[in-house]
């Protein structure tokens, strides 16, 4: 079975595998055997240099031996334990998460961004219910920003594309725009001073009524929506807004944690403390499938009553397995040794200074923005009036990228017509050497659609 020709594999693979989506190109599935560090090798044998860490989450790059190691030695010592019982990979990892975060947070462990985010919306509702304040049901999270797959998780994203077809979701999420500088102006929404699309979320809770909202939802910088940059004081001041109105704060770290945008924490860029941190990618680099819903203490205290009812009714069978939370203490150990974070804050400013060096004059390049290595590329047809560049021709980048062994990623909101956003987010140990293949190829494709009929 594992003898057959690539030609076989691509043909089995159309035949019995549901793919969610076909990221590196719209045509061909590209069916990967072997992975190193940054670079993953197709079934022909050849090899691409991986800008996007799979889905932005192989952090310390792929193939790592120790953390193999710990995995295999893991599950020979402990194979599982359910965590309604505990176990000694469970408490290390809890009480790092917490030190990582720089204050007193608990942690519940599940398996998928998605769940990680489920679970905080029902800590949040249950946590308003055993404090008396049995109204705040309601969330309020941003248009263009993705949470995740399941029910709750996709009501609260703001990308009807992704939606649309499975509606009725969860009830009760309200949407604002975030702020977006570079398309400031456009509509009387989005604005470049944080000061607007503050005032749009202390709006919504006195019109919807203080007493009915149970918390906000956001990432520090929108990923998958397009690298949304918030303006430096847009977190402080929503976070002010919560605390005015008694709303709880989730902070969605599952792209922008463990080193993305040069912090452990994306929200350690901004100034603030969340009431709730959601993690999972980096956090295992993807070696296992592991998340965390991180509270802070006050907030599990409410939960600690004597009434049988007073728990959190949340179980899930997998979540913080032994091996799962091994792996993540060694990831974690990996990056804190190799200074991961520091490099990849360094590392994207250099990629940033280098693309925006090479690309100030290219036409459709209209805005390079980021944090870290974690880069987006706005395309555009025209500079002025900033209308998004066909997605045929975005495509067409990704598919020019490819050709040359790089692979890229592309995002934004369809039905809005923009998803026109290129975006780089590279295992956090390329070296200088890889971070030039990147800047290099990167640009050639750009350069080359210029050439294309
Ligand atoms: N939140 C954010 C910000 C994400 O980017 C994702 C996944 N890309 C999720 C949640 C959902 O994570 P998962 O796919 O692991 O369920």
């Amino acid at each position: 079975m594992t003898n057959l020709t690539s030609q076989n594999w691509q043909v089995k693979d159309e035949q019995y595998v549901w793919h969610s989506m076909k990221p590196y190109n719209p045509n061909a599935t590209m069916i990967v055997q072997k992975s190193k560090g940054a670079w993953i090798t197709d079934t022909d044998g050849k090899r691409y240099l991986d800008a996007m860490a799979g889905l932005w989450c192989v952090n310390v790059g792929y193939g790592r031996e120790e953390i193999a190691k710990v995995a295999y030695e893991q599950l020979l010592e402990n194979t599982y334990t359910p965590l309604s019982v505990g176990h000694i990979p469970a408490i290390q990892l809890s009480e790092k998460i917490s030190e990582l975060l720089g204050d007193d947070y608990v942690v519940f462990f599940s398996n998928s961004g998605s769940e990680a985010n489920e679970a905080a919306f029902k800590i949040v509702r249950q946590y308003h219910q055993q404090k008396g304040h049995t109204g705040r049901t309601k969330f309020i999270s941003r248009y263009r920003a993705y949470h995740g797959s399941t029910m709750g998780a996709l009501a609260a994203t703001g990308q009807a594309q992704r939606k649309y077809k499975y509606e009725p979701l969860t009830p009760g999420f309200i949407h604002v725009a975030p702020p977006d500088a570079y398309r400031a102006n456009e509509d009387h929404i989005t604005d470049p001073s944080a000061l607007l699309s503050v005032q749009a979320i202390d709006n919504v809770m006195t019109w919807e009524f203080s007493e009915t909202i149970a918390g906000v939802i956001l990432e520090p910088i929108i990923t998958g929506g397009g690298v949304i940059m918030p303006h430096e004081d847009y977190l402080r001041g929503v976070k002010a807004v919560c605390e005015k109105h008694g709303a709880l704060l989730i902070v969605d770290e599952v792209i922008c944690g463990f080193g993305r945008t040069g912090k452990a924490f994306g929200f350690q860029n901004y100034g603030i403390q969340p009431d709730i941190v959601t993690m999972a990618k980096g956090l295992t680099s993807a070696y296992m499938p592991l998340s965390a819903t991180a509270v802070r203490r006050e907030i599990y205290e409410a939960f600690a009553g004597s009434d049988e009812y007073d728990f959190f009714r949340h179980v899930n069978t997998f979540g913080g397995s032994p091996a799962a939370c091994a792996v993540a203490l060694k990831n974690i150990e990996i990056m804190e040794n190799e200074n991961l974070f520091a490099r990849s804050e360094e590392m994207g400013a250099i990629i940033y200074a280098e693309l925006q060096e090479r690309l100030k004059d290219h036409p459709n390049v209209g805005n390079i923005r980021g944090k870290g290595l974690l880069l987006g590329i706005e395309l555009v047809s025209d500079k002025n009036s900033k209308a998004p560049l066909d997605v045929a021709l975005v495509n067409k980048v990704i598919g020019l990228c490819k050709e040359q062994g790089l692979i890229i990623g592309k995002n934004g909101v369809t039905v809005a017509g923009f998803n026109n956003v290129l975006t780089l987010s590279p295992p956090l140990i390329i070296s200088l050497e890889e971070k030039d293949l990147i800047v290099e190829k990167f640009t050639n494709a750009l350069n080359e659609l210029l050439q294309q009929p």
